[in-house]
């Protein structure tokens, strides 16, 4: 545990994370994870300080998802190559919402293992957490943001299959599952609508053959078809992390998307989104339903926060003292 007087100064933080330096970017996240209140008025001034405009418009924030062994960490150590070759700085959160005592270290870990061959400069952080009622801790976004302002490209991989687990898409740009060869579970999940569709579906291990292709044609047989021809067309692709095969056009479609939220104006806008989505599940961990029914409801509450603007430490303080005074009332 640090001492109170080890805790950095935020503003000098928020500066050296923007220059990339890793071990301001590792200080940065024990700040975001320390619960002291001094540690939390630290890290709302640490993110009141990160460069707003890398935060709104630049970088890529990519989730990865699904079922624990189908090829999330061997897919992300093949993506990191690619990546890497084109030039891009790339940090890596592997969260484990699954099992909080030994499952956490193990994306990471075994992340560190498969990407032996990489050079120093990706910046890997495994997390064991779970949030309050399954899926993400809400610690994860302000993470997300600190890496975003100092690399290129941030993925977030994390384990699961259905609805908690797509909780992903709550905090990164564009979503990506990876599906199983011979596993029925994703295909009626989707047909289901349990599963929030992603933005980019991938079957991994196509080197297998016969099942891989039989699960990329059922799945795209359950994706729609877009109802404008603005809409971003979901891809599903089929690769191998083993061989290699299809991993730049996976990374190809990643980009892809980042780029269409770009042209339609939307990456700020989905960003200002993940904030308001961060400040109501703090606010429902710390009150519950019952407390975001006094503020007026979800729905309500999420379409102002989205209006509003300012540092969200800031914004859920605001909500947090009103809730408290109308107890107190
Ligand atoms: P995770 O739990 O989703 O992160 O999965 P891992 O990346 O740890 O991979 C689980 C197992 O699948 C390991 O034994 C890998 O060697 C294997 N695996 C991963 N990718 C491929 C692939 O493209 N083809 C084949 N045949 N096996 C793979």
């Amino acid at each position: 545990m640090q001492a109170l007087h080890a805790l950095p100064d935020p503003e000098a933080l928020a500066q050296s994370v923007s220059e990339q330096d890793f071990s301001a970017v590792a200080k940065a996240l024990n700040l975001l994870d320390d619960r002291r209140p001094d540690a939390r008025q630290r890290a709302a001034r640490l993110l009141a300080a990160l460069p707003k405009q890398r935060l709104h418009n630049a970088g890529h924030l990519v989730g990865l998802t699904g079922p624990p062994g189908v090829g999330k960490s061997s897919l992300t150590a093949a993506l990191v190559r690619v990546w890497r070759k084109r030039g891009l700085t790339v940090g890596i959160l592997a969260v484990d919402p699954s099992s909080p005592i030994s499952g956490g270290a193990l994306l990471g870990d075994r992340l560190r293992m498969l990407s032996g061959g990489l050079d120093a400069s990706v910046f890997i952080r495994s997390l064991a957490c779970r949030g309050e009622f399954g899926g993400l801790s809400a610690e994860v976004w302000p993470m997300s943001l600190v890496m975003l302002a100092a690399f290129d490209i941030v993925l977030v991989e994390t384990v699961g299959v259905g609805q908690k687990e797509i909780d992903v898409s709550k905090l990164t740009d564009t979503t990506c599952f990876v599906a199983q060869p011979a596993s029925g579970d994703s295909i009626q999940f989707l047909k289901a609508g349990i599963m929030e569709v992603p933005h980019v579906l991938v079957v991994n291990k196509a080197d297998v053959g016969i099942a891989a292709r039989k699960t990329l044609s059922e799945l795209r047989a359950t994706l729609q078809p877009p109802s404008h021809a603005e809409d971003w067309r979901v891809p599903a692709l089929a690769a191998s992390a083993t061989t290699g095969t299809g991993i730049e056009a996976l990374a190809d479609s990643l980009e892809a998307h980042r780029i269409w939220l770009v042209a339609h104006g939307l990456l700020a806008p989905v960003r200002q989104r993940f904030q308001a989505e961060w400040i109501i599940k703090r606010l429902l961990e710390e009150f519950g339903r019952f407390g975001i029914e006094m503020l007026g409801g979800q729905p309500r509450l999420l379409s102002s926060l989205v209006e509003a603007e300012g540092p969200p430490f800031e914004q859920y303080d605001t909500l947090r003292q009103r809730l408290l005074g109308r107890w107190r009332d």
